[in-house]
C-alpha cells in the first residue's frame, strides 16, 4: 500500500458512487455551476452497483433508454455525466470551476477536516484493489459530500466456495444465474412481471419471506418458500396467512443448482430430491457500502441504512444533521430500492449539497 497523495483541488461537492443516485446528484450539482467530483468503485472493484447486476434483464419501469440492461445503463450514466466536463466560469469577477470530474475510485475512509465552513477528505484507492487491499491511494478534498454508494445484496448460501477470496469466485455458481430472466432475482417489484402465473421459489426467512410472498402475489399464486435447511422463522399469524394462501414451505437444505447454461431450472436438495421452478427470488438481507463511514456518529436503521432528513442530510444518533453530509439512493433507509427513486433522491441530495454552499 502506498501513502495517499493529494490532488490539491477542493471540490464543491464530492459524490461517492456513480449509480443512478450518484450520477443524478452530480448532474444536479453541476447544473448549479458547482465543481463536482464523482468517485466510483465500479471499474476497479467487485462493487459494481446494483443497477449493473440486473444483467440480461431489461429495465422496463424507469425513465431510462428502452430495452437497456444493467451494465449498459451504468455506461450510459457515465456518458451522461461526461456531457458536463469541467470548465471555468467567471461570475461577478470571480473565476471558478464548474462541471463533473469522474474518477474510478474506491473510497476507503471519509474524514471531516472542518465544520465551519465544512471540509471533508476522502482516502481513496484509485487503482484496482488486490483482494481487499488498496494499492495506489489518493486523498481528495471537498466542501460537501453526497453518499450514494448503495448496498450489496446477500447472495444465497448454495454451492459457495468459502476458500475463495474474491466475491465472484466465492459465489461463482450463484452469479452464473444471478440477474438473468430465468435466474436469481432480488427485487420482486423489478422482475415479478416476468413470472405472471408461474411457479416462483422464494429463498428467505421470517419477515423477509412473508414480505416477498406478499409482493409476489401481485404476479402469481404459485409460490414456494425455501429456507435452505433453516427453520422458516415466520410469526404465527404470518404462517397462518401463508398456509391459508396455499403457499408451500420447504425447509430441506439445498445441495445444488440445476441449470442449463445461464438459465436456472431448479435445485437438488440434500435428501436427493429435485424440484423445478420458473422463477427464483432471494431476500437474504443486504450489506451497506458504507465502510468508509466507520467511526462516524451517524444514525442507521437495523440493516445499516442511513437515516436522513427532508433535505437528504445524514443525521447523527441524536437526530442532528451532520454538516455538509448528504445521502441518496438505496443507501437511504425507508425508501423504495428502485432506479426512479434513486434518481429523485440523487437530485434532492445534489441540490441540497449545492444550497448548503451558498454564502449569503
Ligand atoms: C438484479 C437487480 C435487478 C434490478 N432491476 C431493477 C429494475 O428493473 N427496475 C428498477 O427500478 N430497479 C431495479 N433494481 C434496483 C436498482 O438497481 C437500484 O435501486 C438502484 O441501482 C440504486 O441506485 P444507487 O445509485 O443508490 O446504487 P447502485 O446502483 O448500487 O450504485 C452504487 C454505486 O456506488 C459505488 N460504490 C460502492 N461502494 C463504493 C465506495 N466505497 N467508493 C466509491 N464508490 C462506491 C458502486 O460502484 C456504484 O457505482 C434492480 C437491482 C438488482 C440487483
Amino acid at each position: 500500500m502506498t501513502t495517499a497523495s493529494e490532488n490539491g483541488i477542493v471540490y464543491d461537492v464530492a459524490v461517492i458512487g456513480a449509480g443512478p443516485a450518484g450520477a443524478q446528484a452530480a448532474v444536479s450539482a453541476a447544473h448549479q455551476a458547482r465543481h463536482v467530483l464523482v468517485l466510483d468503485a465500479g471499474p476497479i472493484s467487485h462493487l459494481k452497483g446494483r443497477a449493473f447486476w440486473s444483467k440480461s434483464v431489461q429495465i422496463e419501469d424507469a425513465p431510462v433508454f428502452e430495452g437497456v440492461i444493467g451494465s449498459h445503463f451504468m455506461r450510459a450514466l457515465r456518458e451522461w455525466m461526461a456531457t458536463r466536463p469541467v470548465r471555468e466560469v467567471t461570475i461577478g469577477g470571480r473565476t471558478r470551476r464548474t462541471g463533473i470530474e469522474y474518477r474510478p475510485g474506491y473510497v476507503l475512509e471519509l474524514q471531516a477536516l472542518d465544520v465551519e465552513p465544512t471540509l471533508f477528505a476522502m482516502e481513496t484507492s484509485v487503482e484496482p484493489l488486490r483482494g481487499e487491499r488498496p494499492s495506489k491511494r489518493t486523498r481528495f478534498r471537498a466542501r460537501t459530500v453526497v453518499v450514494a454508494s448503495g448496498f450489496d445484496d446477500v447472495w444465497p448460501d448454495i454451492e459457495v466456495n468459502e476458500q475463495a477470496e474474491r466475491l465472484y469466485q466465492r459465489y461463482q455458481t450463484v452469479f452464473r444465474f444471478a440477474g438473468n430472466r430465468r435466474g436469481w432475482h432480488v427485487c420482486i417489484r423489478c422482475d415479478g412481471h416476468l413470472h405472471i402465473d408461474e411457479h416462483l421459489a422464494i429463498l428467505a426467512l421470517g419477515d423477509d419471506a412473508f414480505g416477498a410472498a406478499r409482493g409476489a402475489q401481485d404476479f402469481t399464486n404459485k409460490i414456494t418458500i425455501l429456507t435452505n435447511g433453516r427453520p422458516h422463522g415466520l410469526r404465527a399469524e404470518d404462517l397462518a396467512t401463508v398456509q391459508a394462501q396455499g403457499i408451500e414451505i420447504v425447509e430441506t437444505q439445498i445441495a445444488a443448482h440445476i441449470g442449463q447454461r445461464t438459465d436456472l431450472l431448479g435445485f437438488r436438495f440434500a435428501d436427493g430430491t429435485e424440484r423445478y421452478f420458473d422463477g427464483f427470488l432471494v431476500d437474504e438481507g443486504l450489506i451497506p457500502n458504507t465502510r468508509y463511514l466507520d467511526g462516524w456518529d451517524v444514525q442507521t436503521d437495523e440493516e445499516g441504512l442511513l437515516i436522513v432528513n427532508d433535505d437528504r442530510q445524514v443525521l447523527t444518533a441524536a437526530g442532528e444533521p451532520v454538516p455538509g453530509l448528504f445521502a441518496a439512493g438505496d443507501i437511504v433507509s425507508g425508501e423504495r430500492n428502485l432506479i426512479a427513486t434513486a434518481f429523485a433522491l440523487g437530485q434532492d441530495a445534489g441540490l441540497s449539497a449545492t444550497d448548503s454552499l451558498r454564502e449569503w
